[in-house]
């Protein structure tokens, strides 16, 4: 029989107890964060006088794009300040008070402290995100059982965060007023910060120190990060005052070159620089492939909040018995979803390994990709409705949702944890950042097709959507193939070797 965690904790369903500390400092955090990812666009691209910032589609959906991708992005120094700094739960609550601050910020109603209020929010994320995932993984030993189940329980806290942000910040941002929106995410993670600090100490020693070797010393890594951190306050002080510009569309594609780079940067010095042995290196070979699978699968969920959300505001009939729903309350369609299937396919997985019918972990993301390749199939019909009657039913939306959470049961709780179990033990801060790194890529993307899908009207959209599929289906079967000529092993802390 496998080793219980710390204490043998049974608790919280039968987990540890702090997986009830991360569940809720996780569910109020993506409560502000999927808040703001519904009213975003909308409030971008609506008139000065129904309070928007009457930015056309195109640039709106670039500077979601350039949003959607630094919250990932910096999820990689994110986990590195906590590997060699801070430690991972310091840098969870430290991460949680900028998010804070920042839903405050965007509280004001101004132009320029609703760009202020987004890099706050980014830096926080960045730095919550990765670590408290990481944290979760802690909780156990390796070789725990529970970790997988652990990671689907954590997964609804994301999903009854999100649900939350969706009806609350919609409702006010939509009906109220947009600020109302982003000022309600604020109250919600203050609950988080404050829930967080009062029972940060079930976490025990999980993710409390950094997990430095021996000869390295914290202090040097902090020059660095101060260094870092004024570079970065300097240039966001400096497009602050106007000092500089810069097009949206531009530093899009900016920033997907720029992750390009650091995600092949990364896995090349993984290979080459850091001093694996092999079978950690089949780890790693293998962790490639979900990144691969994980930047297709994200690029075209994020659809949802872009190209997709505004299809739902402008061509889709949101009218239920007389009332004109918020668009952004079809976007529940999706946290409620998985938090009504997650535990199906948890035990659907636990069935197929007690048969010893286990699918490798790239195999999943294949289906994950079909999946959400499917979902768009459907939308395309759901344009054309659209495209001959102005408006279209929301079944069309709600069909393509579905899709693409079966598709993301199939791929994302999985991801986690396969990141948390197959990360070498001293990189698993910066591989979970790397996790992370991939849905920034595809956020980026993601911005950059969305401008795209809306070039010319939504016209442009069945053509675009093809194009999105044949991507889906391309890097699943990749993802088939590759899968046979990968060695993986979790857990090899525990190994002998
Ligand atoms: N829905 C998940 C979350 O919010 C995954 C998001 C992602 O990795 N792009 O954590």
């Amino acid at each position: 029989m496998n080793e219980l965690t710390q204490s043998n904790d049974t608790y919280f369903l039968g987990h540890p107890k702090g997986l009830v500390t991360l569940f809720l400092t996780e569910m109020w955090e993506r409560m502000s964060f999927y808040g703001m990812r519904g009213l975003l666009v909308l409030f971008m691209t609506r008139e000065v006088i129904d309070g928007g910032l009457d930015l056309d589609p195109v640039t709106a959906m670039a500077i979601y794009g350039v949003y959607g991708a630094s919250v990932y992005f910096l999820c990689v120094p994110g986990g590195w300040v906590a590997d060699k700094i801070f430690g991972a739960q310091k840098t969870v609550l430290y991460g949680a008070l900028i998010i804070t601050l920042g839903h405050y910020v965007l509280a004001i109603p101004h132009e320029k402290t609703f760009f202020l209020g987004l890099v706050l929010v980014s830096i926080g994320t960045g730095l919550l995100k990765p670590n408290i995932s990481t944290i979760v993984g802690q909780l156990y030993k390796p070789g725990d059982l529970r970790i997988d189940s652990g990671y689907t329980i954590f997964y609804m806290s994301i999903n009854i965060g999100s649900m939350l942000g969706y009806l609350v910040c919609g409702y006010l941002g939509e009906k109220i007023g947009w600020h109302w929106g982003f000022g309600a995410a604020g109250v919600g993670m203050t609950f988080g910060v404050i829930q967080y600090i009062l029972t940060k100490n079930s976490l025990g020693d999980a993710g409390l120190l950094p997990t430095l070797e021996a000869g390295e010393d914290s202090s040097s890594y902090f020059s660095i990060f101060s260094i870092g951190a004024i570079i970065f306050a300097l240039l966001v002080f400096s497009a602050f005052l106007g000092v500089w510009t810069i097009d949206p569309q531009f530093l899009n594609q900016l920033i997907v070159y720029l992750i390009l780079f650091v995600a092949i940067f990364y896995f090349v010095y993984l290979y080459l620089f850091a001093d694996l042995n092999k079978a950690e290196r089949g780890n790693i070979s293998m962790l490639l492939l979900l990144f691969i699978g994980s930047v297709l699968f994200w690029a075209g969920f994020d659809q949802g909040g872009s190209s997709l959300n505004l299809f739902a505001k402008d061509y889709t009939d949101l009218f239920i018995f007389g009332w004109e729903m918020p668009a952004t309350f079809l976007q529940v369609a999706n946290p409620l979803m998985v938090v009504i299937f997650a535990p199906f396919f948890a035990a659907f997985w636990i069935n197929l390994g007690k048969r010893n019918l286990d699918l490798d972990t790239p195999q999943k993301f294949a289906i994950g990709c079909f999946l959400m390749a499917i979902g768009f199939f459907i939308m395309i019909f759901g344009v054309e409705v659209a495209l001959e009657n102005e408006k279209a039913g929301v079944k069309w939306l709600l069909l393509t949702y579905l899709f693409h959470t079966l598709g993301e049961l199939c791929l994302s709780p999985v991801g986690l944890s396969a990141t948390a179990k197959y990360s070498p033990k001293r990189y698993k801060g910066q591989m979970m950042g790397i996790w992370f790194l991939s849905s920034s890529l595809a956020a980026g993307l993601a911005g950059l097709l969305a401008s795209q899908s809306f070039e010319s009207g939504i016209s442009s959209m069945p053509t675009l959507f093809n194009q999105i599929i044949l991507a889906l289906v391309a890097v699943g079967v990749i993802l088939l193939i590759a899968n046979k000529f990968v060695k993986a092993s979790a857990d090899l802390d525990d190994s002998p070797n």
